[in-house]
């Protein structure tokens, strides 16, 4: 009787446990089938000088092109890449294929184009992540100077001890390191102190409310101002609105992203930005 009852009581959870299982098993067959047949691409989206427009570097943005033509965002398959362990191959993926981009550029444009590479915890934390790195570097042939790794700080809470060998030994290689989403964790001090970050981001959910909460404002000021007194560089991401970026530049932060200037765009897109090499900035006198 007791056995019937637990067998009720499992089919009771059966049908939605299952339905999630299945179409997890199925989006991770999908995500592998997906790295077998290249459909990943990148995007770019510019990152500009505050007050000239000038396109100093993009931000490297995964996307996947599946089979339907359909575009998905990274939010819809980082995670379950996370989960799987896959982020590994493809984070490995995206890292060539962001260095060979820039390495054409150059040879293209005649100069370098700061690239920033969203790296994942999993990623850092996998073993051989520096090798890995001075591997691209040295297979590419980058200037490390000019590749930027974006970790955010929510991978810092737990691992702090772990993670700042690997980040000094990026360093050594040559390549900076950005604080990415800054504000939305724990935003320690401790980890401007003693990790060797070179640069950071405000995360947008600052960015989004400067006009309207006085408090965000304050906030931004003294984060920019701490960040150029330890003489690191200091983004805001996310800028959507004049009113925005007029504040942000008066703040003095040197450097902007946003859909005011440009969203990420496709290979081919970036290469004709690039080429005219600035984006418009409110209050910029239009080039005679
Ligand atoms: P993130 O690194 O903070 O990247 C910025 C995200 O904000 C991008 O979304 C970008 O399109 C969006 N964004 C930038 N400016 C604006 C704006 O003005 N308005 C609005 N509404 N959005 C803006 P995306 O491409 O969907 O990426 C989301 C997140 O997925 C990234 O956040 C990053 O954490 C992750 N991700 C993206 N590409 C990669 C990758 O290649 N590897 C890894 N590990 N993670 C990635
Ligand atoms: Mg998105
Ligand atoms: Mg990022
Ligand atoms: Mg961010």
């Amino acid at each position: 009787k007791a056995k019937e009852a637990g067998r009720n009581t499992w089919r009771m959870y059966d049908k939605s446990m299952s339905d999630s299982l299945y179409r997890r098993a199925a989006l991770e067959e999908k995500l592998k089938q997906a790295m077998a047949w290249r459909e990943f691409e990148l995007h770019y989206m510019p990152q500009i000088e505050s007050g000239t427009g000038v396109i100093r570097g993009v931000e490297a943005l995964v996307r996947w092109r599946d089979s339907d033509g359909q575009l998905i965002q990274p939010g819809d398959f980082i995670p379950l890449a996370e989960e799987t362990g896959m982020i590994v191959t493809l984070g490995e993926w995206i890292l060539r294929t962001a260095c060979q981009a820039q390495v054409n550029w150059k040879q293209q444009l005649g100069r370098d184009v700061l690239m920033s590479v969203n790296i994942s915890a999993v990623q850092l934390k996998a073993r051989d992540f520096a090798n890995t790195v001075r591997r691209i570097v040295w297979e590419t042939g980058i200037d490390p100077a000019y590749l930027e790794l974006e970790i955010t700080e929510s991978m810092l809470i737990e691992s702090m001890d772990s993670v700042k060998p690997v980040l000094d030994r990026l360093r050594e290689i040559g390549v900076q390191i950005a604080l990415d989403d800054f504000g939305t964790g724990y935003s320690s001090l401790n980890y401007l102190r003693l990790l060797p970050i070179t640069q950071l981001k405000i995360d947008k959910s600052f960015t989004n409310r400067l006009e309207e909460v006085e408090a965000d404002r304050t906030i931004v000021e003294s984060i920019i101002d701490l960040v150029h007194k330890l003489n690191l560089r200091v983004v805001a991401e996310g800028i959507e609105t004049e009113a925005q970026y007029r504040i942000l530049h008066e703040l003095q932060c040197d450097f902007l992203q946003g859909y005011l200037f440009s969203r990420p765009v496709d290979e081919e897109g970036i290469q004709n930005l690039l080429r005219v090499g600035r984006l418009e900035v409110p209050g910029s006198q239009a080039s005679a």
